[in-house]
């Protein structure tokens, strides 16, 4: 799972993402090609921006949704990955092409794409938030254990 640091750096970037084109660029190195049902284009088609790192080189990214998938196989279907994993992404319900959209609609789609970013950086500093609490209570008791046990 991507930190915020990578969540804040893609949602910044990916604002170029709507274009199929772009997309499937970023796929110059992806290792599926003939034969196989997660090609480049398809992979792009279905939102995908290949995000690779040194340890995890199959990570894709919905440049919409931002919901990672990794562990690809020849035979996976990225649309049906996508849909599977992200039911409500914003790009999946997009009835037209990025081309055909108004600037309203365009607007209405980055205002979309800002409120999932915003959602997932919330998630993540509550869940920080939650682990320092915990972290900080089992110091606080162990320092009161201590204090009971030289009273004791
Ligand atoms: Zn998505």
């Amino acid at each position: 799972m991507a930190s915020i640091d990578v969540l804040k750096s893609r949602f910044y970037a990916y604002d170029k993402m709507y274009s199929q084109e772009l997309r499937e660029q970023s796929f110059a190195d992806w290792p599926f090609r003939e034969d196989c049902n997660c090609t480049p284009e398809k992979m792009a088609r279905a939102g995908f921006v290949h995000c690779p790192s040194e340890n995890e080189p199959d990570v894709a990214c919905c440049f919409f949704c931002l919901i990672e998938l990794e562990g690809w196989e020849p035979d996976d279907d990225p649309l049906f990955e996508h849909l599977k994993r992200s039911p409500k992404c914003g790009f999946l319900g997009m009835r037209k092409d990025f081309t055909e959209l108004s600037v309203a609609q365009f607007y209405h789609m980055e205002k979309s794409r800002l409120k999932v970013y915003m959602k997932k950086v919330c998630h993540k500093k509550m869940a920080a938030l939650r682990d320092d609490i915990i972290r900080i209570k089992g110091s606080l008791q162990s320092q009161l254990d201590s204090v009971d046990h030289l009273n004791a």
